[in-house]
């Protein structure tokens, strides 16, 4: 049997690894942190649980399919509830429109609180992201587009779509309320893009979650990599944690040695899922050949800085996906993508299981995160300097927009900044 060996334990490396013993390889999974799941991983702070980043899950059958595979149910594993609304989005004039899967109930809302144009605009923003998602998700995703030349069979497809053109401008022309097209047009952030320079091909995400839903995991997002981890070992795949790959033996441009800080394995087979540029950088020690690899061509993405915290007050009213939307957006955005420089302004993300989840309470408390959208590493803030003033803007905000009490009402609290990623 050929010998796999898969490095990093987020959700694509889980996910390699279960594809890789339906092949029939004996796979090996190594991960340098004491648990696994990546930017997924549980952070567990005066005994609180809080789920380290993702919650929004738009494809659950991508997730099903690991179990199914494999001749398992998921439903023995774990439990998808569905969100709604989708999300809630605030403005600055403290207005709010709740988002989800209801057209009718959406179209009412949109021409009540906005215009009779903008509920008609919103239709044919629905169908355009169907045309999107059709091309770029059913067609096109699985794609590696490794060099400019892989994109030409496709290019007729990617115009019709209208790939040149940015979500933003996209959505601009379809929804005429300036509030409504920052909202429609914010899906980009939470993959890391600025909405006014990301293709509009990013705007199948507003179509997936039309045609799948919003769901969240019973238990948290932890549920989902316990399982996998529980299936892991089911299938026999060996998981090595606090194991870090430090170096790789090449034979003919061929890798068949991993090194690392907790003993050498051979392999016939290497997928690496640890963040690309810091693999060519410090394991593999060379520039990428693929253009699609390359530093000078690939940018990074915003950067976050996330506080986890839990009040003895139950929010109640608050919904599961709060997006606060600062007045300041477009240049907002450009401070934190391209300037890169210290905000005092920032826009937020709160999210609050206990608003899908009643049976995840803790202590009797609600808990939460809330993000801010923040310059990457490029812009040598000094968070250790700046971390607690920057907390401190946050909770302001949350106070007046959403929490209010937020302080006098605070369990527990703790909070990361572009340094942990
Ligand atoms: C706060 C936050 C909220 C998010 N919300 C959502 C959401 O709601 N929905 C959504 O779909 N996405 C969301 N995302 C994005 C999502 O979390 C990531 O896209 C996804 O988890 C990345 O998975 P991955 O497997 O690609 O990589 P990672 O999760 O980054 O996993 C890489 C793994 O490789 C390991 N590793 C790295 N180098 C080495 C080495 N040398 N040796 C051994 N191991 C190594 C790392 O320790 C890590 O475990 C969010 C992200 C954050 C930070």
């Amino acid at each position: 049997m050929k010998k796999a060996i898969v490095i990093g334990s987020g959700f694509g490396g889980l996910a390699i690894a279960c594809r890789l013993k339906k092949h029939n390889f004996n796979v090996t999974l190594l991960e340098k942190q004491s648990d696994l799941g990546g930017r997924a991983r549980t952070f567990t702070h005066n005994g609180f649980k809080y789920d380290a980043g993702p919650t929004v899950i738009t494809a659950p059958y991508l997730i099903h399919e690991l179990f199914e595979m494999h001749g398992k149910d998921s439903k023995d594993y774990y439990n998808l509830i569905k969100v709604n609304p989708f999300y809630r989005f605030v403005f600055s004039d403290k207005s709010h429109f709740d988002y989800g899967d209801n057209l009718l109930a959406m179209l009412r809302v949109i021409k009540k609180q906005y215009s009779y144009e903008d509920a008609l605009g919103y239709i044919a923003l629905l169908k355009h992201s169907k045309r999107i998602f059709k091309t770029a998700f059913t067609k096109l995703s699985d794609k590696p587009f490794e060099s400019l030349g892989s994109m030409m069979p496709y290019l007729p497809e990617l115009l019709r779509i209208k790939f040149y053109e940015s979500v933003n401008s996209s959505v601009s022309k379809f929804m005429k309320n300036e509030n409504l097209t920052k909202a429609l047009s914010m899906h980009p952030l939470l993959v890391g893009g600025n909405p006014y320079t990301t293709t509009s091909i990013y705007l199948l995400i507003q179509y997936l979650e039309w045609k799948w839903g919003v769901y969240y995991a019973e238990g948290g997002t932890r549920s989902i990599v316990n399982s996998l981890e529980k299936l892991l070992g089911e299938i026999g795949v060996e998981c090595h944690k606090n194991t870090e790959v430090i170096r790789v033996v090449e034979n003919n441009n061929k890798i068949t040695t991993i090194e690392t800080d907790n003993g050498s394995f051979n392999a016939d087979l290497v997928v690496s899922n640890a963040d690309p540029s810091m693999f060519y950088e410090k394991v593999l020690r060379k520039t990428p050949a693929k253009i699609s690899n390359k530093p000078s061509v690939l940018k990074h993405s915003m950067s976050l800085f996330v506080i986890y915290f839990s009040t003895k007050k139950i929010y109640d009213q608050i919904q599961h996906h709060t997006i606060i939307f600062n007045k300041r957006h477009k240049e907002l955005l450009a401070d934190i993508f391209d300037k890169k420089i210290m905000i005092d302004d920032p826009s937020l993300y709160l999210h609050r299981p206990l608003a899908t989840d009643i049976g995840g309470q803790q202590f009797e408390s609600d808990s939460f995160y809330v993000l801010a959208p923040v310059p990457n590493n490029l812009s040598n803030i000094d968070w250790e300097e700046y971390g607690d003033s920057f907390k401190d803007i946050v909770f302001d905000i949350l106070e007046e927009f959403a929490l209010p009490g937020l302080r006098k009402n605070l369990v527990d609290s703790f909070y990361i900044t572009p340094k942990y990623f």
